[in-house]
């Protein structure tokens, strides 16, 4: 199902006759649906009054409905209410935004490092001194806990002071030349205007870690978030034109996703495409972009292992074992969705571990002491049903939650399931929910043989205390990412992406910059002219 249509599900499905019944069972130590809606309510109101609330595609610099002013709605997941109505837009509105980024293209990069470094350094000031107005949108349209959207406004951010500071530092080369009167450059140059697609479950951190190194090598951007999140995209897009970021350099269309993605892949003008999302669409994208051989960057699917070994530390196995399954409850690509339990330590862990996943509060992410929100829309707690009915008839054991949380709505029970084998869907996909499967295993190089054995290669996680182990293992997982003793490793200061079909490119760090240079070679002859 397509994002929009699934949007348009979702939406239809939350005000169904059946989720009305949110309000009549509230949890005993939870607000009630009329409670919530008064603090959403009020972050609306306060969002309107900060002028972050924005409901239109920012094309050239100015704010613009669709042409045919159709509109999707916007909705806070935990209540199902409608947040605002935004332009359902699609070829015509992203050719324009093509048009307007491609003519801002020769102004921004002919700017100097220091003078694009300015514009984003300001940008990540107001980033920051707007982290509670952009912490409280992230709640309201994706439903996660507002500590962890403050997290994500602190992290998104992160990359847009990296790339200020790193925008000063995108050098050339000299190479010895190989002829006495010849001398041989290497440029470093901007590839153009890049489209990028993000998700919806990280609704700012996915556009700055894009837009940021953009910017600061010289590219301009057209952005299409998710349609179900395209609130915050907007509101840092206001904040990127109060930094004072001239007019097309950021551009953000949003809408009839197929339709926008064709006009991105079919634009010569268009250099690059850079995708968080699906494998799925990951993979028309890159097809797509052979028409005019773009260049492509790809943060796809994970199916990331969590391996706690004999010798881990069973607290810290199980802190970062839950931190890295129930974040943004468990919709994350790095979000481990296998947790791979040595034999020696397996009853200990499973109680250990279920025992603190109990304590995990479902509910609003605008309650104090939530660390579960609800899942994005109705499709995903489906998916998450199939997963799980799929384990128990093959004869995996639920040892907590497997079912829809009572607060109802698309609330999910923080599950733990025991005796997961490789065979069972929860081990050969990514589940995207909060259900953490157990598998056990003996040896360690069973443990690398059931970690490898999938097409996706994002992130890794170990637990040992053994440091021969944890190099050994490091270097034999086929993955881009790798924490150990870790469950939240994200930064900007270092190196993200996936190997296999879990995508291509890096994003963060120095080396995410030369996601959006060209290398241009430049020999000078004949020296010994005047
Ligand atoms: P998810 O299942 O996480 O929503 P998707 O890959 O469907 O992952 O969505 C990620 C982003 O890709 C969203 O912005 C979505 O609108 C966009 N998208 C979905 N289908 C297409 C498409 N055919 N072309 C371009 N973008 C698309």
């Amino acid at each position: 199902m397509s994002t929009l249509m699934r949007a348009t599900h979702t939406f239809t499905k939350l005000l169904s006759p059946s989720s009305r019944s949110f309000s009549l069972r509230p949890s005993a130590s939870l607000p009630t649906r009329h409670q919530m809606s008064t603090e959403a309510e009020n972050v609306i109101a306060r969002l309107k009054n900060s002028g972050l609330l924005r409901s239109q595609g920012l094309i050239a610099g100015k704010w613009v409905d669709a042409h045919d002013r159709k509109t999707i709605k916007v909705c806070n997941p935990a209540t199902g209410e409608v947040i605002v109505d935004v332009p359902c837009m699609g070829q015509k509105e992203t050719n324009d935004a093509i048009s307007s980024a491609y003519e801002a293209f020769y102004s921004w990069s002919k700017l100097t490092a220091t003078e694009r470094s300015k514009f984003l350094r300001k940008w990540y000031d107001l980033l920051i001194a707007h982290k509670e107005d952009l912490g409280q949108l992230i709640t309201l349209e994706q439903g996660k806990p507002l500590k962890e959207s403050l997290g994500e406004v602190s992290y998104g951010a992160g990359f847009i002071e990296f790339s200020a500071e790193e925008a000063k530092r995108i050098y050339g080369d000299i190479i010895p030349a190989t002829l006495p009167d010849r001398r041989l450059f290497v440029l470093k140059q901007p590839v153009g205007v890049v489209g990028a697609i993000t998700p919806w479950n990280f609704p700012l951190a996915m556009i700055t870690r894009k837009v940021g190194p953009a910017l600061a090598c010289g590219c301009t951007v057209v952005i299409k978030p998710s349609e179900l999140t395209p609130l915050t995209a907007l509101a840092a897009a206001e904040l990127s034109l109060q930094a004072g970021i001239p007019p097309g350099v950021v551009n953000v269309v949003m809408g009839n996703a197929a339709d926008i993605g064709d006009a991105l892949l079919a634009s010569t003008q268009v250099r690059k495409i850079t995708f968080t999302g699906s494998t799925a669409v990951g993979k028309k994208l890159m097809a797509g972009a052979s028409g005019t051989v773009k260049r492509v960057s790809l943060e796809l699917g994970g199916n990331a292992p969590c391996i706690v070994f004999d010798d881990a530390d069973l607290d810290v196995a199980v802190k970062g074992a839950i931190a890295a399954k129930f974040r943004n409850s468990g919709q994350t690509c790095v979000c481990a969705n296998r947790v791979l339990v040595q034999e020696g330590i397996y009853e200990k862990f499973a109680n250990a571990f279920s025992k603190a996943v109990q304590n995990l509060q479902v509910g609003d992410g605008f309650t104090e002491g939530v660390a579960q929100g609800p899942l994005i829309n109705e499709a995903a707690v489906q998916k998450v049903e199939s997963f799980v009915k799929d384990a128990i008839s093959k004869g995996a054991k639920v040892l907590l939650g497997g079912k829809r949380h009572s607060l109802g709505m698309t609330f999910y029970e923080p599950t733990v399931i025991g005796g997961v084998k490789s065979e069972m869907l929860l081990s050969r996909e990514e589940v995207f929910g909060p259900v953490a499967p157990l598998l056990p295993f003996k040896t360690e190089e069973e443990a690398i043989r059931l970690a490898n054995d999938t097409n996706a290669g994002l992130a890794a996680y170990v637990f040992t205390n053994s440091i021969q182990r944890s190099w050994r293992v490091s270097e034999a997982l086929e993955y881009g990412l790798v924490g150990i003793n870790e469950g939240i490793i994200s930064t900007e200061v270092a190196p993200f992406g996936g190997v296999k079909q879990s995508g291509l490119g890096r994003e963060g760090s120095k080396y995410g910059m030369d996601e959006y240079l060209e290398i241009k070679y430049v020999c000078l002859g004949n020296m010994n002219s005047n």
